[in-house]
């Protein structure tokens, strides 16, 4: 048993340029003080904004970390120096991989942690989750949720359009996932949480309507980062990722463990997404015209896989995470084959087709 909120959650979200951020300033407001701080960032593009902003708070102690590998033992090395420096506060200024390894940093260190990201194609800014690599590859682990988030809306305008895409397609996911989370309920495997269920749902309808002939306008990106932000929140609220990630997160991890897939994250669960919306007899038109209109290939396995059999896949995916009942572990792996044949078959009745 809890006795006490265990839950961080951002109590700073602010949209500001990089190169203009008054740290100062911005503590104050938030009636927060930090005497020094550690800049973690990658190499290139990060390094340049996050060099912008270490000449922006040149009044500040700040020390800055630039490192393109997301390794435990090197985040081991700096959570040393950390303590060693007496720093109190972890800036990450970068990308997912950046973020990530930031994020673990101040949660293994217990120090606060600020993120700036300067690209956003997962939900995985405000998460209290960490991609890191091991001794044996990639794997999760748990983090530290942001206690603020600033985002440079024209770095996100300058980063590539694809991230964007990537990262509408991780919050599309969410409708599927929650899904499957009302499954499990129902199936008595799992509690409901309605905070992080109303989080969820809102991060996918706020960003549903729009194409990618709106993913430039400011209004969007704006909507499209709060849209991030609430996804990373209602993990957190809900202490796990099942509010974002169900059968279409698990049908990604396969293709990905059988193959060098080169897709990205968020392209791949936006393209499982309308088959296990499918699955659930949800087939949502908007949906499919949103995806494809995105570039993602609904026939997914066909399309990123066509040369593993459709059922291995599904073996696969129902191995990766067997403590997660989704709309996977109530059908068998033949019935699967046949639903996915039967999916792929309505999409040629479709004027948007599979999304080549
Ligand atoms: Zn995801």
């Amino acid at each position: 048993m809890i006795y006490a909120q265990q839950i961080n959650l951002p109590v700073i979200v602010e949209y500001m340029a990089i190169a203009e951020l008054d740290l100062s300033a911005l503590f104050h407001k938030y009636n927060l003080n930090f005497r020094r701080l550690l800049v973690y960032t990658g190499v290139e593009k990060s390094r340049k904004y996050a060099c912008e902003l270490v000449a922006a708070n040149d009044h500040l102690q700040l020390d800055l970390v630039s490192r393109t590998v997301n390794s435990l033992s090197f985040i081991e090395q700096q959570r040393r120096k950390l303590l060693d420096g007496n720093y109190d506060l972890i800036v990450g200024v970068g990308g997912g991989r950046v973020l990530d390894a930031a994020k673990y940093l101040a949660a293994v260190s217990n120090r606060n942690f600020l993120a700036i990201p300067t690209q956003i194609s997962t939900d995985s800014v405000a998460s209290p989750i960490a991609v890191l690599r091991g001794e044996h590859g990639e794997n999760t682990y748990s983090a530290k949720v942001p206690m603020g988030i600033v985002i440079d809306v024209e770095a996100l305008r300058r980063s590539a359009r694809s991230y964007i895409a990537a990262g509408i397609g991780d919050l599309i996911s969410n409708r599927s996932a929650l899904l499957d989370w009302d499954l499990a309920i129902a199936a008595g495997y799992e509690r409901a949480n309605y905070f992080a269920r109303a989080l969820s749902t809102f991060s996918f309808t706020n960003v549903a309507p729009d194409s990618l002939s709106h993913v430039t306008d400011t209004t969007f990106l704006r909507r499209y980062a709060d849209s991030i932000v609430m996804a990373g929140i209602a993990m957190a609220v809900s202490g796990n990722t099942r509010p974002c990630s169900g059968a279409e997160h698990l049908l990604c991890h396969a293709v990905n463990d059988m193959l060098d897939c080169p897709y990205s994250h968020g392209f791949l669960v936006g393209s499982a997404t309308p088959f296990c919306l499918h699955l659930h007899g949800q087939g949502d038109p908007g949906v499919i015209a949103l995806c494809c209109e995105l570039g993602f290939r609904l026939d997914f396995m066909d399309a990123f896989a066509p040369d593993i059999r459709v059922r291995d896949v599904f073996e696969r995916a129902r191995t990766i995470r067997e403590d997660r009942y989704t709309i996977l572990s109530s059908m068998s792996c033949a019935e699967l084959v046949v639903r996915y044949g039967e999916f792929v078959d309505s999409l040629s009745t479709l004027d948007t087709a599979s999304g080549s």
